[in-house]
């Protein structure tokens, strides 16, 4: 592991800015420090408002990546409370927390990380605490401690498992009191992480990574001698989408609302899942209790949910009275599957919560990897876990408002994404907190959004083969698909019939309307097993109903694709699938509409421009993301009772009214 410290980089020179950066540094190697774990200090001496002269703690808050920590991420707190509260015989980890709490000097930063006190007890400046891979892999065997302390001799205390809050502090206080001494570079804590200390940010990091390398040197050795096999997973096909679009349903309804179900088939993955001992191996628990927030305590292997809810249930009832006061029990459904055909399969209520738990999984199966080639993997026993699990302070969380979009964990598929109408849908889509397969011919949709819950590929959707290739990669990256919007569509050029380009008529015909029955066969079995009944939202156009002269291919084309539509309504129905239209008009604000051809039009009809655009009965302009909050609208539950509709986005036309 590679010291990046680089002295030209950090900020000013101040405390603060020391530890942002060292921070920074840690935070943005996942080997170390994964989605909001480890945490990070540095003690000063501050004059208050009233002049006087305050030892503080500033530590990593509650809720901040130490990739992206900023000053406001730091709260600071008093040394001298911190270390009165650790002489307090015992202590709730809540009662903690609001000690903790009170002992900050600026009521509006976050809350202080809930190892606050393990920073306050170590002497040292500066502190950095980090969960790295390498020392999970060493104390995770059954001879860990005696590995730890082969490598790392008295150069660091080793304080034996404790589940983080204040029986931990305590139990480091007194590991740091017998076992310390001036050389002492910080502490192992068994089974969770690394502390190290320093005068400086820059020693506390150097020292970390010194320390990690030396780790990782031991676990290296061990590994490059074992030989590599190549196992590798099938492709998708339709089959294998058909079964996880099964299992996803399964899964939401264990979760009583709808869930994000992702495969992972790469190297990493095949050679795990063909582990003959998978099983036992997968089955030992999390590297470090944390993690069993996102993954539970182990993952379902095979595909038998009713099994693993059943053993779920037993494991909570065998383990209930470790927590006195009673508690809210979690649902039973896996978070992590593992499977010899389909591979690692990743459950998240929404994309960015599975990217995380994608992320800490692909770290277990590397360190179980490791560890497995040395004395064997070894988790903490499933009561230990279980703390984690059913930690007061993780139960709280339960019992406060959580906020759920309305679309959370809801996948929907929109063509013709990367620009226009399409674009403002999978946009509105995307903010009502679905995750979005965006298809389009422009190369450009895979980066038209950014994040875990955007997945975007360049289709033509006219091309059969493309587009079912498509429709597996959506449901294998999400697992199904409930919301289909076909807002793919050509216009061609405006000709009267008698001069009418037949190869246009064609392609009209084709883009409109030829490729929306595709895409409809393809999605169908997906849509029927949604956990919340397919949608679909055909973009039509006001021409379906009052066709304009001179653009015949795109009326009859759209008209085509309306009349497929209303069928599917009729014939999904039974399914559960709700079909619905709508017909815009006059969206300028478009691809379609250049300045110089709203220019042409305009003075076509002798207006001005801004008259032309809101030539409708409300005098109104009618944008994509009008159109696009109507599409979303029709697949949340207010339309639950709406199928075949055919809704105008037009201002109001005669025509049509
Ligand atoms: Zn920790």
């Amino acid at each position: 592991m590679k010291n990046k410290w680089d002295t030209s980089a950090v900020a000013t020179g101040s405390a603060l800015d020391e530890i942002i950066y060292g921070s920074r540094l840690i935070g943005s190697d996942p080997a170390l420090v994964l989605h909001g774990g480890g945490n990070t200090s540095i003690k000063t001496v501050e004059r208050d408002l009233y002049g006087d002269d305050v030892a503080v703690l500033h530590v990593k808050g509650s809720g901040w990546d130490l990739g992206s920590i900023e000053a406001s991420g730091f709260t600071p707190l008093r040394i001298e409370r911190l270390r009165r509260i650790i002489e307090i015989d015992a202590l709730s980890d809540s009662d903690m927390m609001n000690e903790l709490r009170l002992a900050s000097l600026d009521s509006r930063a976050p809350d202080p990380s809930v190892e606050s006190l393990l920073h306050a007890l170590l002497p040292a400046r500066a502190v950095m605490h980090s969960h790295a891979d390498a020392i999970l892999a060493i104390t995770n065997q059954p001879d860990g401690e005696a590995r730890i302390r082969g490598l790392y001799g008295d150069r660091l205390v080793v304080v034996p498992y404790v589940m983080p809050g204040f029986d931990l502090a305590k139990a480091a206080l007194a590991a740091w009191t017998a076992q310390s001494h001036k050389g002492s570079l910080g502490m192992v804590l068994m089974n969770h992480g690394l502390f190290t200390t320093g005068a400086t940010a820059e020693e506390a990091y150097a020292r970390h990574i010194e320390l990690i390398t030396e780790a990782e040197e031991l676990c290296f050795a061990s590994v490059s001698a074992a030989p590599t096999s190549a196992a590798e997973l099938p492709a998708i096909t339709a089959e294998l989408a058909i079964e996880i679009a099964e299992m996803r349903r399964a899964i939401s309804e264990l979760a009583t609302h709808p869930v994000l179900l992702s495969r992972f088939s790469g190297p990493a993955v095949a050679n795990f899942v063909a582990r003959s001992d998978l099983a036992e191996i997968a089955g030992q628990g999390p590297l470090t209790p944390d993690h069993v927030i996102r993954t539970k305590r182990i993952p379902l292997i095979g595909r038998n949910l009713a099994a693993y809810a059943a053993t779920y249930a037993a494991y909570v009832a065998a383990n209930k009275l470790r927590r006195p006061g009673g508690l809210t029990e979690l649902t039973g459904e896996p978070r992590v599957i593992v499977d010899p055909e389909l591979g690692l399969l990743i459950v998240g209520d929404n994309a960015r919560e599975m990217s995380a738990t994608a992320d800490v999984y692909a770290h277990t199966i590397d360190v179980i990897d490791i560890a497995s080639r040395m004395s064997g993997y070894q988790a903490l026993p499933a009561g230990d876990i279980f703390d984690v699990e059913y930690w007061e302070l993780e139960q709280a969380k339960l019992s406060r408002e959580r906020s759920v979009a309305v679309l959370g964990g809801e996948i929907a598929l929109v063509t013709g994404a990367a620009s226009g109408i399409g674009r403002a849908i999978a946009s509105a889509l995307l903010a009502a907190g679905a995750a979005v397969v965006g298809l389009d011919l422009d190369g450009a949709v895979v980066d038209t959004f950014s994040g875990p819950a955007w997945f975007g590929l360049a289709c033509d959707v006219t091309d059969d083969e493309a587009l079912q290739a498509a429709v597996l990669a959506g449901v294998e990256r999400f697992g199904g698909l409930d919301i289909v919007v076909p807002a793919a569509g050509v216009f061609g050029k405006s000709q009267p019939i008698a001069e009418l380009d037949l190869a246009g008529w064609k392609r009209s015909m084709d883009v409109n309307a030829g490729s929306i029955v595709a895409l409809l066969k393809y999605v169908h079995p997906y849509l029927k097993r949604s956990p919340d009944h397919g949608r679909v939202v055909l973009i039509a156009s006001k021409n379906v109903v009052a066709p304009g002269p001179g653009a015949s291919s795109y009326s009859s084309s759209k008209t085509a694709a309306v009349q497929v539509a209303r069928v599917a309504a009729l014939e999904w129905a039974e399914d559960g699938i709700r079909v619905n239209m709508v017909h815009p008009d006059a969206v300028f604000d478009t691809a379609l509409w250049t300045p110089d051809l709203l220019k042409e039009r305009a003075a076509k009809y002798g207006l001005s421009e801004e008259a032309y655009k809101t030539r409708n009965l409300l005098r109104t302009e009618v944008t994509s993301a009008i159109v696009a909050n109507v599409v979303r609208d029709l697949c949340t539950d207010v339309y639950r009772a709406t199928t075949g509709a055919q809704i105008p986005i037009d201002g109001g036309n005669e025509r049509v009214v």
